[in-house]
């Protein structure tokens, strides 16, 4: 009994020293207010709105949500579908018709994005610009797409190898329905190319739209007072042109040794532009080069190589092998071959030979490195630009020895033979492209001679005289 009163006692004793804190505390916050007006009172007028602007501005950064992401933020752009690649008109007869644009397609099925415009309802497309150290899982990882979906399509990018190496300056657009399902993903590679991978019947099928646009040939000329590359850039020669016309007279002049103070150069290139835009891609088709003591000449022929005025090769001819020795084709290229499991046709690009680990690759022709990286179905590889027309890839590499940009001789080791990416086994995936399109490197016709072939001489011929005559040349 004594110990409920002690504790009703306590309880008193508590809830009082309570109602007196809170008292003071009210007294206080009283006071506390009455400072304030009188501080505001005796305010300039000037300086209460800027107190109330600053107490509203704090009140709308503390609403806001924080801008600090542990995860890098890549900034998209929410797009509406474009309708405008596809129209639909009615028909005489009632029905609604589709009208595909005119773009040039190098693969099949420009349909399919057509499809996916008109089939649109709800769905979202979002739309990229890549920058330096962009990379595509992180995108995919922003828009919750997983992680298996995005392995899935970097397998079917395994022939143009474009995805896994976003570059600055690209365009990627993700059209994503309300599921969250990836319907489509283009990649503005640049401006003559634009890949789609577009999901159709469970699956995604690419799509590579190469706009030609139009050549224009430029006349360049200048004369030696300094080295040839500061004389060839002052006429304004880009620096993959230099090396070009360099390349294509290496094995006849030494530029560093050979030109004297004086010496002419008039060079013809053309230039590609589409929508009037110049693409940055070139192509020297002819060079005549007076020194002193000789005029050294190069025209392009159909075949991508330069020959001299007499129509003698000036680039060495092709091989057809990027090895020495012989050995097994394990698979053969193959445009209609089908998948052993899912008997769907996935063509093979490329043709295989069983290359032991570490075995010297070789470029089969003069050229440019244009592309050296990883990628999960392609494995370490090398593509090399040999011409406006030929590219050459060699994929599952062990060593990628050159690097981007740099010029090739053919017969040049570029590389060691590997098992990487997707492969069953150790081997080199070698593979010809003409204008981008897959050929049978084993059957194409090389330009493999020396000189040009008496059926072209004709042909070439008039082409010479024709790149002569936009230089105003004339030779004797
Ligand atoms: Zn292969």
């Amino acid at each position: 009994m004594p110990l409920i009163i002690s504790y009703i006692l306590l309880f008193i004793f508590v809830a009082r020293i309570l109602v007196e804190l809170i008292m003071m505390f009210f007294n206080r916050l009283k006071a506390f207010f009455k400072t304030l007006a009188v501080f505001i009172n005796n305010l300039p007028r000037k300086h209460f709105f800027a107190l109330i602007i600053l107490f509203v501005f704090l009140l709308i950064i503390s609403f806001m949500p924080s801008q600090v992401h542990t995860q890098k933020n890549i900034k998209r752009q929410l797009v509406l579908p474009n309708q405008v690649t596809s129209s639909q008109v009615i028909a005489p007869n009632g029905s609604k018709k589709t009208v595909k644009n005119s773009i040039e397609p190098i693969d099949s099925d420009t349909s399919l994005q057509n499809d996916i415009s008109a089939t649109y309802a709800g769905n979202r497309e979002v739309e990229f610009d890549i920058k330096a150290g962009d990379t595509v899982s992180e995108i995919f990882q922003q828009e919750g797409i997983s992680a298996a979906l995005l392995q899935e399509l970097l397998e079917a990018d395994l022939q143009y190898v474009r995805l896994a190496n976003l570059l600055p300056g690209q365009k990627l657009k993700l059209l994503i329905s309300p599921e969250k399902q990836l319907l489509s993903l283009t990649i503005i590679v640049d401006l003559a190319n634009t890949l789609t991978y577009t999901l159709k019947d469970g699956e995604y099928v690419s799509n590579l739209e190469v706009k030609q646009g139009e050549w224009h040939n430029s006349v360049y000329r200048g004369e030696i007072n300094g080295s040839f590359y500061i004389n060839a850039k002052a006429a304004g020669l880009s620096a993959s042109q230099i090396q070009q016309i360099s390349r294509a007279l290496s094995d006849k002049i030494d530029f560093n040794r050979q030109l004297r103070v004086g010496d002419k150069f008039d060079v013809l290139v053309a230039k590609q532009y589409i929508d009037g835009e110049y693409t940055n891609d070139s192509e020297v088709l002819a060079v005549v080069l007076e020194s002193q003591r000789q005029i050294y000449t190069a025209f392009m022929n159909e075949d991508g190589r330069y020959y001299d005025k007499d129509g003698l090769g000036l680039s060495k001819a092709y091989r057809r092998y990027p090895f020495n020795g012989h050995y097994r084709i394990s698979s053969p290229f193959n445009l209609k071959r089908r998948h052993p499991i899912t008997k769907r046709i996935s063509p093979h690009n490329g043709t295989d030979f069983a290359l032991p680990v570490g075995t010297n690759v070789y470029s089969i022709g003069d050229g440019v490195v244009s592309l050296v990286g990883n990628h999960p179905a392609a494995g370490r590889y090398i593509v090399i630009k040999h011409s406006r027309k030929y590219t050459t890839r060699y994929l599952h590499l062990s060593k990628a020895l050159v690097h981007k940009g740099q010029s090739i001789k053919m017969g040049q080791l570029i590389a060691k033979s590997g098992n990487t990416g997707r492969s069953t086994g150790a081997h080199l995936h070698f593979e010809f492209q003409i204008n981008g399109r897959a050929v049978d490197a084993m059957k194409v016709n090389l330009p493999l001679s020396k000189e040009v072939p008496q059926k072209q001489k004709a042909e070439f011929v008039k082409r010479r005289d024709l790149y002569l005559k936009e230089m105003g040349k004339e030779l004797t």
